[in-house]
């Protein structure tokens, strides 16, 4: 009660106001012209959100669902696909793959790193038949950002289609899809994109639909085929969830009336400003140098246990953060900076870090680290960022 609760997780993630008094408005038909108008309007933001002139394909699921009819939609049982490995979230890739019958080759990355490009080229020359390359813009277990547009210079060559999971990237770092050479993105609604858990979101290239549509459906729910020709007319294949897409309208709209080039700019600073302030405090950076600009992971000491940093910092200061996973799980404290938040928001995470840091035996000498925080926070503001 004495603390505002703060979510910062890297999602689900706070709701604007305007959101969520959107969404509460009573229900439309998902077949009526009202919703057509709608469904309409927000594909025009999406495609450019997405960075291009595909459809973006809205469906009800969470993230994975994106995933998941991806992988159904592209590429048959048999089929050997390369997967850039860096995470939890991309061996969720390859677990989709080998569960529908592909043969999966992995690159594997150290985790905290990015993946060098170089390394996604020799594998391709390795494997000449591989149809596609699977990898994350963001990949939320370890903090890091991967290499996506020099990957994509990569994959445009070559007849492998690139699958990018931009689940905690889309809206939160530039990822123009048409200018790089994406052949499929995904995201999901709780992420950058302030909405509640539950949309799944999905666009294709032009040569990823040609692949597509000698693809026999296999999936009845996520037939992306049918899902194409139903958004060609303002419309989904099955009922859509839509309060969601009325929240969308009004996120999407949130964009547009900032810019992108501002969102993006802000979410580079917030990464700035907790990354400075954090290493003032003396704590360690787990993503050295392919930072991700909506989650920064911090690897405490041995001795410390994540869960109960986290425990304590939500009791004691209301803000709420993840832990690691997998292995990095006690290991790791996962920072999210994404969608609604602003460097308010952080300066609360950062003190509820040192302090909760401090209570649980750790010690820090530098006393202005907030300020630090601030300092990076406007400097980065003014820095040029690249948009594609
Ligand atoms: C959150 C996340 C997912 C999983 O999304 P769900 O909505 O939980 O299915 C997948 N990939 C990345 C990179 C994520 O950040």
């Amino acid at each position: 009660m004495l603390n505002k609760p703060r979510l910062l997780t890297p999602g689900p993630t706070p709701l604007p106001e305007r959101v969520r008094l959107a969404m509460a408005h009573d229900m439309i038909h998902h077949r009526k012209a009202q919703f057509k108008a709608l469904f309409g309007e927000v594909q025009t933001g999406l495609k450019e959100l997405f960075g291009t002139t595909q459809v973006v394909l809205p469906m009800a699921a969470s993230g994975t669902g994106a995933m998941a009819a991806a992988v159904t939609g592209l590429f048959q049982p048999g089929e050997t696909v390369l997967v850039v490995e860096a995470g939890r979230f991309a061996e969720r890739w390859s677990e989709i793959c080998r569960m529908h019958g592909i043969h999966v080759v992995v690159i594997t990355v150290p985790w905290g790193e990015g993946v060098a490009p170089q390394a996604v080229q020799k594998a391709l020359a390795a494997h000449p038949e591989a149809s596609g390359v699977l990898m994350q813009l963001s990949e939320t277990s370890t903090g890091v950002q991967h290499p996506v547009k020099e990957v994509a210079a990569i994959t445009r060559e070559s007849k492998a289609l690139l699958v990018v999971d931009g689940i905690s990237g889309v809206s939160i770092a530039p990822c123009p899809m048409d200018a790089w050479g994406i052949d499929c993105l995904v995201t999901g609604s709780q992420k950058g994109l302030m909405l509640p858990p539950g949309l799944a979101l999905l666009a294709f290239s032009g040569r990823a639909w040609q692949k597509a549509e000698g693809v026999p459906p296999c999936n009845f729910y996520f037939n992306l085929l049918a899902e194409r020709e139903n958004c060609l007319k303002n419309q989904t294949n099955f009922t859509t969830p839509v309060s969601l897409i009325v929240g969308l309208r009004e996120s999407l709209a949130m964009f547009r009336e900032t810019g992108l080039e501002a969102v993006y700019r802000k979410q580079w600073a917030l990464t700035r400003m907790v990354r400075a302030s954090v290493k003032a405090m003396g704590l360690t950076l787990y993503a050295p140098t392919h930072f991700a600009w909506g989650v920064t992971s911090i690897l405490l000491p041995e001795a410390m246990n994540a869960s109960t940093l986290v425990a304590h910092a939500t009791s004691q200061h209301g803000v709420i953060f993840a832990a690691g996973q997998g292995h990095m799980k006690d290991r790791m404290v996962r920072f999210g900076h994404m969608g609604w938040v602003d460097y308010g928001d952080i300066l609360a995470g950062l003190h509820a870090l040192a302090a909760s840091y401090v209570a649980l035996g750790g010690f820090i000498s530098c006393r202005d680290y907030l300020e630090q925080g601030l300092v990076a926070y406007h400097t980065a503001l003014q820095e040029p960022i690249t948009l594609v």
